[in-house]
């Protein structure tokens, strides 16, 4: 990670790293017949050296193969030929244009914030979580359960993995915590019928946002689509949110394609970034589900949920 770090606080363009300070590369008085003295353009060559060692450094920060290839390719398009100030440290420039797509790459999804989107949608609010099992779902929808009940919101919960025991006793000790109402099925029911009883509960008895736990047995189970999809239908959720763990590695980029496929959503949570998450994981996730990261999971109590902003990837990325 030396190269990403060391170059990427060098002084950025327009300055002179005397601290003489430079026109932008564009005025007029720039495009002189002396223009040569001052500007060269980068080679194919220095930038193909350059994007080697990136390759390596990107790869160790968890982007997949696929997507570092991509970026890269496309990075390298961009720079070869660029004009340059001479004496100008053209890793820099490289590095500076890198890290302009990722933020591109992140921007480009447009985020909803259920936590904003409440207070203007018709009331309950109704938020359907997918995830596969252990990635943190459970804990999440306690988080939000937190988040809308600190803004002063009447929570109700389902449990509509109704064949997974310990998912349910999991969720019945948040929610007792929290001080939250559940929903919950029988062992083996029909989960949507455990989802259109806490949305007609929370009609009757005036909530403003349900919160729908989904099961998350295996991410190739076909019965599992179709219990998903009957949850949709019956339900019609303002959002889909899909639960990712980040410790998953390239298993999270199928989880959610698998995800998109069977139902779609609306954005994602990535849990357990607190865990040393190097950061590359979410770059590959939006750049190829085309889907924003809504939050993250930095911890295990309730207050452990953040905003996602692209400067924490390029943080984590480039120091
Ligand atoms: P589920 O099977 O998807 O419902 O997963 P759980 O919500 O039960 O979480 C599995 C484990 O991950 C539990 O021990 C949680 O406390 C832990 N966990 C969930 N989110 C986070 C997080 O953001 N950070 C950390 N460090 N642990 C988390």
């Amino acid at each position: 990670m030396d190269k990403l770090k060391g170059e990427a606080s060098a002084p950025k363009e327009g300055k002179a790293s005397e601290g003489t300070v430079q026109p932008p590369l564009d005025e007029k008085e720039d495009k002189g017949v002396f223009d040569f003295l001052k500007y060269r353009t980068l080679s194919d060559s220095e930038v193909r050296e350059i994007i080697e060692e990136l390759r390596e450094q990107l790869l160790e920060s968890d982007l997949s193969f696929d997507v570092t290839e991509k970026i890269l390719e496309d990075l390298k398009s961009r720079v070869v030929g660029k004009k340059v100030r001479r004496g100008e440290d053209a890793a820099r420039v490289v590095i500076e244009s890198l890290k302009s797509s990722f933020q591109e790459i992140l921007e480009k999804e447009k985020a909803v914030d259920p936590l904003e989107e409440v207070s203007i949608s018709g009331k309950p609010y109704v938020i359907v979580f997918f995830g596969t099992n252990g990635v943190g779902k459970t804990t999440t929808i306690a988080k939000f359960a937190y988040a809308f009940k600190s803004r002063g919101l009447k929570v109700i919960v389902a449990a509509a993995d109704t064949f997974r025991a310990a998912a349910q006793e999991q969720l019945a000790y948040h929610c007792s915590k929290l001080e939250v109402p559940l929903v919950k099925g029988k062992y083996g029911g029909d989960p949507a019928a455990v989802a259109f009883d806490a949305l007609s509960a929370a009609k009757s008895r005036n909530y403003d946002v349900v919160l729908i736990d989904t099961a998350g047995r295996i991410h190739t189970d076909r019965d599992l689509v179709e219990e998903l999809r009957r949850i949709v239908r019956i339900v019609k959720p303002h959002r889909k949110l899909l639960v990712i763990d980040s410790l998953s590695g390239s298993d999270a980029v199928n989880q959610a394609k698998y995800f998109a496929e069977a139902v779609d959503f609306d954005g994602i949570v990535l849990t357990k970034v607190d865990a040393d998450v190097k950061g590359g994981l979410a770059i590959s996730l939006v750049y190829e589900v085309r889907k924003p990261i809504l939050y993250l999971g930095v911890g295990q109590s309730y207050e452990d949920m953040i905003k996602f902003e692209p400067s924490w990837i390029l943080n984590r990325i480039f120091g």
